[in-house]
């Protein structure tokens, strides 16, 4: 099974990209399994190498909206894309919105090694 670093992952991470097209969001909500069942309405991939991301789970320890503690906000900004449903996309042609931008990202960390789970926000 998944675990839910490995989920975090798969949804959010792409130290490669993106790819300069704006078919971008498109391409990679469905290769990475987020457009089977419902098209995930929001969703941010972070184009910075894993190590960076990791290492937001010792930096700024914040608030999270629903009140928990583990919430961490990076110390710099990351070069992220946001992918949001565009409203005349229907599932099964799930069609977003690609935008790319630099921004603090917020991640949930958890477990030992403490690691991102969660995706909360860019700010
Ligand atoms: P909106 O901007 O439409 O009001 O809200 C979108 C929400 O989705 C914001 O709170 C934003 O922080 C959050 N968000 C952005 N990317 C992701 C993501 O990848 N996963 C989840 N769960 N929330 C996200």
């Amino acid at each position: 099974r998944e675990s839910r670093a490995m989920k975090f992952q798969r949804q959010h991470m792409d130290p490669d990209g993106p790819s300069n097209n704006s078919n971008y969001c498109n391409q990679m909500m469905r290769r990475r399994h987020m457009t089977e069942g419902w098209c995930k309405p929001v969703n941010t991939f972070v184009h910075e190498p894993l190590v960076d991301v990791q290492a937001i789970c010792l930096q700024g320890n914040i608030l999270c909206k629903n009140g928990k503690p583990n919430c961490h906000k990076s110390s710099s900004s990351m070069k992220i894309t946001d992918c949001r449903v565009k409203s005349s996309s229907e599932y099964p042609d799930c069609d977003y919105q690609t935008s790319h931008k630099k921004r603090h990202i917020i991640v949930v960390c958890e477990g030992n090694p403490y690691v991102p789970v969660h995706f909360h926000a860019s700010v």
